[in-house]
């Protein structure tokens, strides 16, 4: 269908996109499709999955179950992911069987292993943190220490990521086959997320940078432009155009970086699907990272990724430390009053202690100003669990 509607050059609502993962990412994919007519359904393992009202079709099944993504996926144009975690095998499967897959199943293959992600980058002239893949707990300190230990598979959000300053922290060390690499003195964490079709087009949006909370060690906020030079912004694209290209990838890719204390740029990890570092494109630039994702699902043209705004920003709306219950959220309206504020509601059914329910993006003129704004809203912004209803 994709091909029939490339040669035709048109459109229609027949056009049916599967995606594994009804989660936030899922649902502002949708939102971008309503204005392509293109048709969405969606597969999670959860009952009332955020996409679960918002699509055509929904089934509920898990997403490692080949044949249960075989299933879901036949007679579908295309089909896509919110997750990587996602049986590659019934992708292939579908493939084979003419359904148009996005991201490619092997490069969702590579890159659902962090072990063989590492081994692409250190192939393919990428710079990387050194490293080594070790298959259990006794093999953990044949780098020296400081370390970092992150499970080959399955690990997210920094669950699957543990740091050993040195010996006396081995007992922390996973039993699991992992990567070990060398622990990097950051500068700052930078992300930029970088489309290509199937003509081998490619756009990056500006380079992102992940502020982090000194005392928490979680990310504060996200903004854009990152505060670096022009020259490391420019080598930062670079670098994750050359992943992009080096891979002969198509879709979406979240290349995420580290910039080092000597200013060198190094790539952390890559997401090959819309990632949290782009959430603020929806406002801030004039294509968003959900509506080139999609683009490059349906093989078109990409769009422009230039910022409407000179700033870009985005917290994230998390449940608080005891929620339980029903999200009731506090402080939308205060950020829905000021100007250049958007809130986004992930429509998930019940809030558990810091679990992301929503994000609100701020667009501004300086980054100062931005930021001033975005602390005064987020000292409001909370989300309590209500028990009683
Ligand atoms: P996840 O896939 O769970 O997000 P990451 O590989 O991104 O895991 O690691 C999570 C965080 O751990 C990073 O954002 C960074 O702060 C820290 N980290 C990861 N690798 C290193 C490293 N080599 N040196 C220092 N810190 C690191």
């Amino acid at each position: 269908m994709v091909e029939a509607r490339k040669n035709s050059g048109t459109f229609g609502p027949a056009l049916r996109i599967g995606v594994l993962g009804g989660g936030q990412l899922g649902r502002m994919m949708i939102q971008s499709a309503v204005d392509f007519d293109a048709r969405i359904e969606v597969m999670d393992p959860s009952a009332d999955a955020p996409c679960r009202y918002l699509t055509h079709r929904f089934v509920q099944g898990a997403l490692t179950d080949a044949e249960a993504v075989v299933a879901f996926g036949q007679g579908l144009d295309c089909i896509t992911i919110e997750i990587e975690h996602v049986s590659v095998s019934g992708l292939r499967t579908l493939e084979a069987q003419g359904v148009r897959v996005i991201p490619k199943p092997d490069h969702l293959a590579i890159i659902q292993d962090k072990g063989l992600q590492k081994q692409f980058f250190a192939n393919h002239g990428i710079p990387t943190a050194p490293f080594e893949i070790i298959e259990d707990s006794n093999e953990v300190g044949k780098m020296g220490f400081p370390i970092v230990q992150k499970m080959r598979k399955g690990g997210y959000d920094g669950k699957g990521v543990t740091v050993l300053k040195d010996a006396s922290d081995l007992n922390k060390a996973f039993t699991v086959p992992s990567v070990i690499e060398k622990a990097v003195a950051i500068d700052k964490e930078l992300s930029v997320i970088v489309a290509r079709n199937g003509r081998g087009e490619t756009q990056c949006f500006p380079v992102v940078e992940a502020v982090f909370d000194p005392v928490a060690n979680l990310v504060d906020y996200l903004i854009a432009p990152a505060a670096i030079t022009a020259e490391q912004a420019s080598e930062a694209t670079q670098i994750a155009l050359s992943v992009v290209e080096k891979m002969e990838f198509e879709g979406l890719l979240a290349v995420e970086l580290f910039l080092d204390e000597e200013g060198q740029i190094l790539v952390n990890e890559v997401a090959p699907r819309t990632h949290n570092s782009g959430h603020h494109t929806i406002e801030a630039n004039a294509t968003s990272q959900f509506e080139q994702h999609l683009r490059t699902v349906l093989d078109l043209p990409l769009g422009s990724t230039e910022a409407v705004h000179p700033v870009g920003a985005m917290v994230n709306i998390v449940g608080h430390a005891e929620a339980n219950g029903i999200p009731e959220y506090v402080g939308i309206e205060a950020a829905l009053e000021m100007p250049g504020v958007h809130p986004h509601l992930y429509g998930k059914s019940t809030v558990k202690p810091f679990r992301k329910m929503g994000h609100v993006t701020f667009t501004g003129k300086s980054r100062d100003e931005v930021i001033e704004r975005m602390m005064h809203i987020r000292e409001q912004l909370a989300v309590n669990g209500n028990t009683s209803a």
